[in-house]
């Protein structure tokens, strides 16, 4: 308590929301209910110099910190017991030079925001396919999407930053601090600005399908084997991507596809629509034109706002047929929690994010074509946490057993629990382990940091 009152007397001009405060239960709300860590305070710095102050701060009283953006991190590491948690929502400035292609962004700016401003000048990039998301988040941890195939993963689109350092100093990332960010988080510094590249156009075609799927078996082999075929015969352009899915709907469980033509020829990317919907009958979909902007809106609906989440991803090589039967036998047994679902994304070889030339220097290893598996085990209800829990541990084991010459050794960072990362060899290579440890050294060798991701 004595912490507190100093903090507050110490740093009069900044928001200090602690246990006492009515707002606490809000500030302190996060997407996983399931966890329910109650941090000291929650700080909320208006500017880059006022998160420097409480790393000062935090570093002179001895207090740990954690830092909160979108708060959408499936194993709620952002909340930390008895620390102070840098809530950095408010740095969230974005700034667009369209003809350098790059956009100037604050740390704490989520999906929506960015890709609203972005929409109003007439440009793009890959973001979180989910409105509330923080973007700094989503790229150190990989960057996943629809768009991965055109543009390359999130990861990719860090050009630069402004951190605030170990010592609470802000400064210029260097060469080592920004190869070390692109893959693992905040463990050099809090991101309080960053460079990004964007591209120049506004509008793609996005949405979601549902297929008819009284037999799901057939309603997946029909779709899968068609986008097989068209592959065979067309090489997939990089603007297409669909992304499976099986997950519960009011009318039962369904097989669905969401997809995007992340170009700027529509009709062109119609034509594509078209080929997909002619697979299997459908029974709904809302596929249309729509900035970045409007796509994650019209993905709202089908996401809950927050969730009691065990959520887990198994990264492989290919899907094989084995791999298949899994997923049937794992959507009849998927709980009836309309937060649950089966999903898998794709990174097909075309994508930037496998060429030496267009990706940046960074500890991201998972750098050859894969597929990121994501069991997502969430409850939309607290009673049914057990059972979802159960149903997505049982399906990694299966998929760890019967696909294990297809596996690779990183899993997805965002959805690997920190106890599972037990080799940093394993999850980030040799050479990127050797890298991590002694940046750690160098850069945070009192574990300021220490409650970033992955533990180092
Ligand atoms: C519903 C949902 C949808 C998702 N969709 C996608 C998706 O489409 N693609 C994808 O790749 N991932 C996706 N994710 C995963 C998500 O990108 C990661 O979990 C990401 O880390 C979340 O960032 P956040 O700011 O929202 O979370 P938080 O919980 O606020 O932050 C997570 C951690 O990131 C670090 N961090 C965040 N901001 C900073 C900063 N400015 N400086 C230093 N450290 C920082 C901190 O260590 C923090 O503990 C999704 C997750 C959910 C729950």
């Amino acid at each position: 308590m004595q912490v507190l009152e100093s903090l507050v007397t110490e740093l009069p001009d900044l928001r200090v929301v602690s246990r006492d405060d009515a707002e606490y239960a809000v500030r302190r709300k996060i997407y996983n209910s399931a966890v329910n860590k109650k941090p000291l305070a929650i700080v909320i710095p208006k500017s880059a110099d006022e998160v420097a102050s409480t790393i000062k701060f935090a570093r002179r009283n001895g207090v740990d910190i954690s830092v909160c953006a979108g708060g959408h991190d499936l194993f709620g590491r952002a909340l930390v017991e008895d620390a102070i948690v840098i809530d950095i929502r408010l740095l969230d400035d974005v700034q667009v030079d369209k003809n350098a292609g790059t956009a100037k962004i604050g740390g704490g700016v989520l999906s929506l925001k960015l890709s609203k401003t972005l929409a109003e000048h007439g440009c793009i990039t890959p973001c979180p396919n989910i409105a509330s998301v923080g973007y700094i988040g989503y790229v150190m941890t990989g960057g996943y999407g629809q768009m991965a195939h055109k543009f390359g993963l999130g990861v990719d689109h860090l050009l630069s930053a402004s951190i605030v350092d170990a010592n609470g100093d802000i400064v210029e990332a260097d060469g080592r601090v920004m190869k070390g960010i692109r893959g693992a988080a905040g463990n050099f510094g809090v991101v309080v600005e960053t460079t990004i590249k964007i591209y120049p156009f506004a509008r793609m075609l996005a949405g979601v399908i549902i297929f008819e799927s009284n037999d799901y078996r057939t309603s997946m082999s029909n779709v899968q084997t068609g986008m097989e075929k068209l592959a065979a015969e067309d090489d997939l352009p990089p603007e297409l991507d669909l992304q499976p899915f099986y997950s519960v709907m009011p009318f039962g469980k369904v097989y669905g596809g969401m997809f995007m033509w992340a170009g700027p020829d529509i009709d062109r990317g119609q034509k594509y629509l078209d080929k997909v919907l002619s697979f299997h009958p459908n029974v709904l979909c809302t596929v249309a034109p729509a900035s970045m902007m409007e796509s994650l809106e019209r993905n709202a609906p089908y996401v809950p706002e927050s969730s009691y989440m065990n959520s887990r991803a198994v990264n492989v090589k290919k899907i094989t047929p084995k791999i298949y039967d899994t997923f049937v036998r794992a959507c009849e047994t998927m709980p009836q929690d309309p937060a649950a679902m089966l999903t898998w994304h794709e990174v097909r070889p075309c994508s930037p994010s496998f060429h030496p030339a267009t990706s940046l220097p960074s500890v991201f290893n998972t750098r050859e074509p894969h597929y990121v598996i994501e069991i997502l085990a969430n409850a939309s209800a607290e009673e049914n946490y057990e059972a979802v829990s159960r149903w997505g541990l049982a399906l990694q084991e299966e998929l760890l057993r019967e696909a294990s010459e297809e596996i690779l050794d990183a899993s997805w960072l965002a959805s690997t629990p920190s106890e599972e990362i037990t080799s940093l060899e394993k999850f980030y290579g040799a050479g990127n382990a050797r890298f991590l440890k002694e940046l750690k050294k160098a850069r945070d060798p009192d574990g300021v940091f220490k409650h970033a991701i992955p533990k180092i």
